[in-house]
């Protein structure tokens, strides 16, 4: 560990009880650093991987709350894969989206409703419909401004035939049985993280 690092770290803040079944997931890192290098969008992130798991540790909810980092996570499972602790990583950074978004943390509020549409839409239909879910990604923003700041990239998709107008050609599948299940299973993070024997 990289005492320097630690004290550039924000000092004064609470601890919160809703980041103990995270502070579980984490308590066995020893701060070597090996997510941070592995991890891909790592650039773009406020805290670094290792850091963000060192405020988790500490109970610091509200700097957590205040990064981006979790919210850039794109599971991509290389830090999960790489540390030598064997730790869950990328569940544990989707367990912080889980507190940011039931939280409806201000600052993470375009990143929650571009989830919530984006499963909304999977869940109706078994898949993604670009029209349908963007749709209701601007509606709920309530930004008259969002759809033109997506209308570049859109076209762009468009003339790659990356877009599906209307309702396309597949038929629908449904998910919301899954999702309950999924739902469930959620509840009980810790639980679950316990009952397949990591302590
Ligand atoms: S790779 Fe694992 S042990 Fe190393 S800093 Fe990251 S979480 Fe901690
Ligand atoms: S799972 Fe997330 S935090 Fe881990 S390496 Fe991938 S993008 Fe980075």
């Amino acid at each position: 560990m990289n005492p320097q690092s630690v004290t550039t770290l924000p000092t004064a803040e609470e601890s919160s009880e809703s980041l103990d079944p995270i502070r579980a997931m984490v308590s066995a890192c020893i701060q070597c650093g090996t997510c941070t290098g592995s991890c891909p969008n790592a650039l773009e992130m406020d805290l670094t991987p290792r850091k963000m798991w060192r405020l988790v540790i500490l109970g610091r909810l509200s700097a957590v709350m205040e990064s981006k980092t979790f919210i850039l996570c794109s599971d991509c499972y290389t830090c999960t894969l790489r540390c030598p602790r064997g730790l869950p990583l990328t569940e544990a950074m989707e367990a912080l989206k889980g507190i940011a978004f039931a939280r409806k943390e201000a600052r993470h509020r375009g990143s929650r409703l571009f989830y919530e549409k984006f499963m909304e839409t999977v869940r109706r239909h078994g898949r993604i419909r670009e029209m349908e879910f963007m749709t209701r990604y601007f509606i709920a923003m309530k930004s008259p401004v969002a759809p033109f700041r997506f209308a570049p990239l859109g076209l762009k998709l468009m003339g790659k035939g990356k877009v599906e107008l209307g309702g396309g050609k597949s038929g629908d599948t449904p998910l919301g049985a899954l999702f309950e299940k999924v739902a469930d299973l959620e509840r009980t993070p810790a639980a679950t993280f316990r009952k397949e024997g990591h302590q």
